[in-house]
């Protein structure tokens, strides 16, 4: 089967009781048993839950692997990673990172024993020097959030073989549509449902999914362990989210170019951190492993002044100043008050997230509208 048709089929089953071409959101938490054990498969819905399975199932097709867990929110997902690791061991993740991703390391993790390592991965040389024997997970974001970076899945993965150490990759901004790390060498993939999967703004979950079996059943045991899953209603939203993946992707790449086109021509405006500009340092590597380049664009204020990016996002009057991404809807954010608040600012400024950055996350909406708002909210 190919994306399109997995979108929609993907892992699905027409509902056997009726037939009905959704599957039912199994509201319950238990089922009954005509003898001690005697169940058709499903006994509590922390463990199990056929709305929730169905989900499942569509996460692993549409990532190409064959294992697929939701979770409550992106940082449950992340949780359950982190629970595969003992006191002593160390990971290697990117520097410019999601400031949640961040937090969770730094402020929960790091107190538990384990060693993080921030570096810049665009030159993937550079990880192979933080590996020792304690090593046991490259986390890798890409493109990364909202420097737009780029890092070589494939080499990475290469490296992390060599050591045997996991990979484990944030797929959030990219989604499966323009990219598949699995097939890229990774062991894990992660995603914020509550984004691009989702797409419309209306729920928070988390996913991952794994080719491997042994990989799977730890991560189901800790999903089961720890509880932290997501409920049956948000998981039929979350399939209905899938089902037009494919096309709002199209839109939200198509609508991402024309808005980074249009900012890189503006005078008012110094930079633009778009990976789909040849002039991008990771423009061949995007090229190479993503079908397209998405619709997520950062962009910095020739005026350097933190009110200067504050009054742009205060004026903007399509696009909503709010958190989060990948919704139908454009967002715009300023990532040092907002997303990225919760690292130093010192942190912050050395991968390049200034007070004068704006993040975009380019909606399907007309983009002549689009444009138009930022003409009149710049100047
Ligand atoms: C939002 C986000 C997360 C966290 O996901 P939640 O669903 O908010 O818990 C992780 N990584 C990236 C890249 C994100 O954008």
């Amino acid at each position: 089967m190919k994306f399109n048709t997995k979108t929609i089929h993907g892992g699905q089953e027409n509902d056997p009781a009726y037939g009905s071409v959704m599957p039912p959101i199994y509201q319950t938490s238990t089922y009954a048993q005509s003898t001690p054990g005697g169940h058709k498969g499903y006994e509590y819905s922390r463990t199990h839950n056929p709305t929730r399975n169905a989900l499942e199932k569509a996460f692993a097709s549409i990532e190409n692997g064959n294992y697929g867990l939701a979770f409550g929110s992106g940082l449950a997902a992340i949780d359950a990673v982190l629970k595969l690791l003992s006191p002593g061991d160390e990971v290697v993740s990117t520097n410019d990172l999601y400031g949640g991703t961040y937090r969770l390391f730094t402020k929960i993790y790091k107190d538990f024993g384990i060693k993080f390592h921030f570096i810049g991965m665009d030159n993937v040389a550079h990880i192979e020097s933080y590996i020792n024997k304690n090593t046991k997970l490259i986390w890798v974001e890409t493109p990364t959030n909202p420097m737009m970076n780029i890092i070589d899945i494939k080499a990475t993965s290469q490296i992390a073989k060599e050591h045997n150490v996991l990979l484990a990759v944030d797929n959030t901004f990219a989604t499966p549509y323009l990219q598949q790390p699995l097939d890229l060498g990774a062991d894990i993939v992660m995603h914020s449902v509550t984004k691009y999967i989702g797409g419309h703004s209306d729920l928070v979950m988390g996913a991952l999914v794994v080719k491997d079996k042994a990989l799977a059943d730890k991560l189901y045991f800790i999903q089961n362990a720890s509880g932290a899953i997501c409920g049956p209603q948000d998981a039929f939203l979350a399939l209905r989210g899938i089902k037009t993946l494919h096309v709002r992707m199209q839109r939200h790449c198509e609508n991402g170019r024309a808005v980074a086109e249009y900012l890189a021509l503006h005078p008012k405006i110094d930079k633009v951190y778009w990976p789909g500009f040849e002039n991008h340092p990771n423009h061949d590597i995007a090229k190479s492993q993503m079908k397209d380049f998405g619709g997520m664009v950062s962009f910095v204020t020739a005026d350097s002044n933190y009110n200067a990016a504050i009054k742009i996002v205060e004026k903007l009057k399509v696009f909503t100043l709010a958190e989060s991404l990948g919704g139908v809807e454009s967002l715009a954010g300023h990532p040092a008050s907002m997303t990225h608040a919760s690292i130093p600012k010192e942190e912050r400024e050395k991968t390049g997230i200034v007070d004068a950055l704006i993040r975009l996350s380019v909606g399907i909406e007309d983009v002549e509208d689009l444009i138009d708002d930022l003409k009149q909210a710049i100047g």
